[in-house]
């Protein structure tokens, strides 16, 4: 027959191990809300984007690096990915926000590009988050747009999901960053959840282009964004 100092003991141990064992499973549950990266791989079908070389354009690397990028982060068994196209398929903008839309859970987005223009000697990569749509004609009006969009918990995100990317990308091309834009992309502008647009390198410059051919920085691409990524969670 149990004593009452034993049964107290009991319930005292039952109660500790509630608390240590399942409390602590029960809030990381809480805290880990499905994690979703939609990947964009831009452009795609009758939408090439720029030339990388006379046969190769845009959309063939986009879907390459989309497709490497999902790979490196199935490593990490929290997070989930998404891709806008896995094959080369038209899809308008509008499609794109749709699936992002359609999607729940802690969402970000992700889109990849080539970059091209202002001359050969351009090079290096750009990140685009979420920009002001407003023209600055009026100082005090446009001061007060940034005050409020500062405040936009999005936009922070996203501005905090560029500079992750950013540390990580600078491993790969160091010194090659050509900043964090804020201007407006037609993909962030209706986008309420952390987004970015990446210009992985110039396919106008011939170093850049390079790079954005060979397998092994296509890898580091991947790796360095997945470990951005994995930073900003
Ligand atoms: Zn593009």
């Amino acid at each position: 027959m149990m004593n009452k100092r034993i049964t107290k003991t009991i319930i005292c141990l039952s109660l500790s191990m509630f608390f240590l064992i399942l409390v602590p499973i029960l809030m990381v549950q809480a805290t880990q809300a499905k994690r979703l990266v939609i990947i964009d791989a831009a452009h795609g079908g009758a939408d090439a984007g720029v030339m990388v070389t006379d046969k190769i354009q845009e959309k063939e690397i986009t879907l390459i690096l989309a497709q490497l990028l999902q790979k490196e982060l199935a490593k990490s068994p929290d997070i989930q990915t998404q891709l806008t196209r896995t094959s080369d398929k038209t899809i308008s903008n509008a499609e794109r926000i749709k699936m992002v839309k359609a999607a729940s859970g802690e969402v970000l987005f992700i889109s990849l590009h080539v970059n091209a223009g202002f001359g050969n000697k351009a090079t290096g990569y750009e990140i685009f988050f979420p920009g002001f749509k407003t023209p600055a004609t009026d100082q005090n009006e446009s001061k007060a747009i940034l005050k409020d969009m500062e405040q936009n918990k999005y936009l922070n995100d996203s501005v905090r999901l560029a500079q992750m990317i950013q540390r990580n990308m600078e491993n790969v091309f160091p010194r090659k960053g050509r900043g964090l834009r804020d201007a407006p992309m037609p993909i962030l502008g209706d986008l309420s959840i952390p987004a970015v647009v990446l210009e992985v390198g110039f396919a106008t410059n011939t170093d850049d282009r390079k790079k954005i051919l060979n397998e092994k920085t296509q890898q580091a691409i991947a790796q360095a964004l997945a470990k951005g990524i994995r930073d900003y969670f």
